[in-house]
């Protein structure tokens, strides 16, 4: 329902957080973050109000300078803290809004291939597809890019790579998606609101565009796979 994603300079979990309070008028039922911890993917999610998160964080104290957040209003699978996003795997977290349409055939592929599925919801294929991919030896942009056109549905994306701190990649088709620049540091969000309090300059993805998001810059692609430029605007929304 509601994406933001980081790659900042100071510790991110709580930034994650107060960008997802700016995005809980569009309501949800759960919510989650995951950041790189010394390039280790860690995660914390909590059923219900983003103030439940955040106790959990505030004992669970996630470090890291780079990270992604949801909150989420569940389509496939029950409101609950194990069905929340971010999903994850020991490459790869995701979060998500909208819906796969083909997850059934995708995950009966991936039970297929031995690959253990832990969650009812449609996100968690994406995450073990990109795995996969990266397990044979493609590198998170070359994964991504084999695996967004295999995906039928609706969604916006945003993926964090284990042991690769400076790198963010997100995706659209049907759901928005925007990128927002910073000083050093840079964003994703699935809506203005959501990057006004880090930053005023945005740059909407185009339907099936995907961005490799890192903090000297941002190549977007569309879905042919052609590199495109999408005008950087000044945001009207204000902090
Ligand atoms: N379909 C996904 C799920 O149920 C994402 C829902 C959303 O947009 O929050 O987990």
């Amino acid at each position: 329902c509601g994406i933001i994603g980081i790659l900042g300079k100071d510790s991110v979990a709580m930034q994650l957080v107060d960008a997802l309070k700016r995005l809980e008028y569009r309501g949800y039922d759960s919510a989650g973050v995951a950041t790189l911890e010394g390039g280790v993917l860690t995660r914390c999610r909590a059923e219900g109000k983003l103030t439940n998160l955040e106790q959990r964080l505030g004992s669970e104290h996630l470090a890291g300078i780079s990270g992604i957040g949801h909150t989420r209003w569940a389509t496939h699978g029950a409101p609950t803290e194990t069905n929340a996003h971010p999903h994850m795997n020991a490459r790869v977290a995701v979060v998500h809004n909208g819906i796969i349409e083909n997850f059934r055939a995708l995950r009966a592929e991936l039970t297929e291939a031995g690959i253990a599925i832990e969650t009812e919801t449609d996100t968690e294929v994406v995450a073990h597809l990109v795995a996969h991919e990266m397990d044979g030896g493609a590198t998170p942009e070359e994964a991504v890019g084999k695996v967004l056109p295999r995906l039928e549905g609706a969604f916006a994306l945003a993926f964090l790579f284990d042991g690769h701190d400076d790198l963010m990649i997100g995706a659209r088709r049907g759901s928005p998606l925007a990128i927002g620049y910073g000083d050093g540091t840079m964003y994703v969000g699935s809506d203005a609101i959501a990057l006004a309090p880090f930053t005023d300059r945005i740059a909407y993805l185009e339907d099936g565009d995907w961005a490799v998001v890192r903090r000297s810059g941002v190549r977007i692609y569309e879905e042919s796979g052609a590199e495109v430029q999408r005008p950087v605007r000044q945001s009207q929304t204000s902090a």
